[in-house]
């Protein structure tokens, strides 16, 4: 028996895989909840969910990628080669692509799924292997809104700076724009244990789900109306007397110019942009005024916007007025989505950090981290482009890319120009387990190990770092990505030291992120494996890491929090006469991400996509449940049967991603501070099949 931890959402779910039998595929694994030293794993406690369950599907799936394989350019073919062919294929050709048009036309793309270990060793890799800029990974969709507001406002970005747990401790919490229920379903206890001590949960959703059935209050605004919402939400506090001065005056910054700028947000007028009534706002605005034990959550429903990073913004501004964050059991948190979306940005995968959550273009930062790897400050290039933007540039400045652990055929938005863009690519490897959309268009594919073949640490919405330990040995053939990164490392002749031993790299990233701002110094194999994960910052062996932070002081260097002004804007594609509804897109319970590993494990039902529309606009259209209807938007079109439901508004359509079509309709419009795609709202038109 391996205690470990499930492979796919930010929650890590702790699990006990069992090597129950050997099949022709190698053996096969079962999963129960984990029970370490006779105690459950403190973030799910007993609990998985459907997809933690069948999470040991995968490894006997007929699916699994066992060979490189290469495209004859010929025939277009792939065949099987060794590992050596490979990655000396790759290394020449990447030495060809930079020899012609230099460092920056190669690129790398990583994944929220990676290890800290894989994310570290690949940033490096990108820096010296390749001497290129351009990398950047997923988790920029994911939830970099929420951490570009956070580190504004607070001074650093941690998902939540506070356990999960705290909320059942708490006396009101806001869901805005979460299906936690749905998309992590052992997290919804905390949920059901606050309202069973008398809490209040509000939660603010344009459809319905399993996480609005537990609201006490349920609000239910036009996509991508979070932000008038909370303007609207600090005029009546601040109207009320309700700011909490003595916190405002002694722990933060700015507060006057973001009062002012809330000022013209009276209800009628927050009721008329957000179709939220002003009762449903006063009735909010006296929960969140009722108590100091009050916490307001966003997630990708909020963030996922063209102006995600003020959305969150101005829920930080709420509730630093209230005086919430660094009390307990209150303040702000973002539940992130990825199973590493939190140490997936740390660790220097993202285009302008370094690891340790380093900028890339602070002088201080580069000495430190070129100092570990041993180089001249001087080699490591400057910032690089976000995923989006690295992605637009394909076939134009970027001519070679490797991608690991990402599926970018489905995710990306817009999602058919990119697919064009990776078409016209000189070169194109993917590392992944399966023959993804995204591997199917490569020509090298690499089989990479699975969770539960090898070892290395998460660090899950909580900022807990938590570790995975093997299970079981890889089937033949199959590499780990920290091997593909060191073996063309070598090829490439890049300066500093390398391993393959997860351990080892993470003593290496301990140094690196030394003194920054998610400062792993401390944290050590062995304490994580005795105390069952350690929060960061953690800066020495003998601290005890930092469940909570702010309790003294914010991360800016004068101790306090900045109230950051903002404005609405409205969406960056509003509804018009051609494109009368809104869209917007989400998850489904048993499907993860792309679905590039869910959609292939047989005790998971994959239904397909849908289009949830509420029955009005389905009359209107002479649509029928279960039959095909049409969504077209400026980008692309898709079908799939309507699913018919009260409980979405009527000017709205809902499709979930995780089929090839829900982001070939989506928006490309980017937050200007995250770089945040507008995933969650675009314009739509919908009409029945006949
Ligand atoms: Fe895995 Fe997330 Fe489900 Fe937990 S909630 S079992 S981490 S998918």
């Amino acid at each position: 028996m391996t205690d470990t931890h499930c492979p796919y959402c930010s929650l890590q779910c702790g699990m006990t895989l069992t090597v129950s039998k050997q099949s022709q595929r190698g053996p096969a694994l079962e999963v129960a909840a984990r029970t370490q030293r006779n105690q459950h794993s403190p973030v799910n406690e007993g609990a998985l969910c459907r997809k933690g369950w069948t999470a040991g599907g995968l490894r006997g799936s007929r699916e699994r990628l066992t060979t490189p394989l290469v495209r004859d350019r010929a025939t277009g073919e792939l065949s099987a080669v060794g590992w050596d062919e490979a990655l000396d294929l790759i290394a020449s050709r990447l030495s060809a692509v930079r020899a012609e048009h230099g460092a920056d036309a190669t690129a790398v793309f990583g994944g929220g799924g990676l290890t800290n270990e894989k994310a570290y060793a690949l940033g490096k890799f990108a820096r010296l292997a390749l001497g290129t800029s351009q990398i950047d990974y997923n988790g920029r969709w994911c939830m970099s809104s929420a951490a570009s507001a956070g580190n504004q406002a607070f001074g650093v970005d941690r998902g939540l700076p506070f356990p999960l747990a705290d909320i059942e401790q708490a006396d009101v919490v806001v869901l805005i724009g979460s299906n936690l229920a749905e998309t992590m379903p052992p997290a919804a206890r905390h949920l059901d244990e606050l309202k069973a001590r008398g809490g209040k949960v509000v939660v603010i959703d344009p459809r319905g789900t399993p996480t609005g059935d537990r609201a006490d209050l349920f609000l239910q605004p036009v996509p991508g109306a979070d932000l008038p919402l909370a303007l609207g939400l600090l005029h009546l506090v601040d109207a009320a007397g309700a700011v909490d001065h003595d916190y405002v005056d002694a722990r933060t910054t700015g507060f006057e110019e973001a009062r002012t700028r809330a000022a013209s947000w009276w209800p009628e007028r927050v009721e008329r942009v957000t179709g939220v009534s002003s009762d449903e706002l006063r009735e909010l605005a006296a929960l969140v005024m009722s108590s100091k034990k009050v916490m307001f959550l966003t997630a990708r429903g909020a963030e996922q916007h063209a102006d995600g990073t003020a959305t969150v913004l101005a829920w930080l501004n709420l509730a630093l007025a209230l005086g919430l964050p660094g009390r307990p059991y209150a303040g702000y948190g973002c539940l992130t989505g990825q199973g590493n979306g939190q140490g997936g940005r740390e660790h220097g995968q993202k285009a302008d950090q370094l690891p340790g959550y380093r900028m890339i273009d602070n002088p201080e930062a580069r000495a430190h981290v070129a100092g570990v790897w041993g180089v001249d400050p001087a080699v490591i290039p400057g910032k690089g482009r976000s995923a989006y933007e690295l992605l637009d540039s394909l076939g134009s400045d970027v001519k070679a890319l490797l991608v690991f652990a990402s599926n970018i055929v489905v995710s990306a938005p817009n999602a058919s120009h990119i697919t064009e863009r990776m078409q016209s690519l000189d070169f194109l490897v993917v590392a992944d387990i399966v023959m993804s959309e995204t591997a199917a268009l490569a020509d090298v594919v690499l089989p990479v190990t699975q969770w539960a073949e090898e070892s290395g640490t998460m660090t899950n919405l909580e900022g807990r770092v938590i570790k995975r330990n093997q299970a079981v040995t890889p089937p033949d053939g199959v590499k780990s990505d920290l091997d593909i990164i060191v073996g063309l490392a070598s090829r490439l002749d890049a300066p500093s030291t390398w391993s393959t031993d997860p351990e080892t790299v993470f003593t290496e990233l301990r140094a690196a992120s030394a003194g920054g701002k998610a400062d792993y110094a401390g944290i050590t194999y062995a304490r994580i494996e005795a105390e069952d994960g350690v929060y960061w910052p953690c800066p020495t062996e003998d601290h005890p890491g930092t469940p909570r932070l702010f309790a003294e002081a914010f991360a800016h260097p004068d101790g306090r929090a900045k109230f950051i002004p903002v404005d609405y804007l409205g969406p960056a594609e509003p509804v018009s006469a051609d494109y009368p509804v809104h869209l917007t897109t989400g998850r489904v319970l048993a499907q993860y991400q792309s679905g590039a590993q869910t959609r292939r494990i047989k005790d998971l039902p994959d239904e397909g996509a849908f289009v949830e529309m509420h029955p009005q606009l389905a009359g209107r259209l002479g649509a029928t449940h279960g039959e095909p209807v049409q969504v077209r938007t400026r980008r692309g079109v898709m079908t799939a049967p309507a699913k018919v439901v009260d409980t979405i508004r009527p000017d709205t359509v809902f499709v979930p991603f995780h089929w090839v079509g829900a982001n070939k309709l989506t928006s490309d419009a980017l937050d200007p501070s995250s770089r945040m795609p507008e995933f969650k709202l675009c314009a739509c038109e919908v009409s029945a099949e006949r």
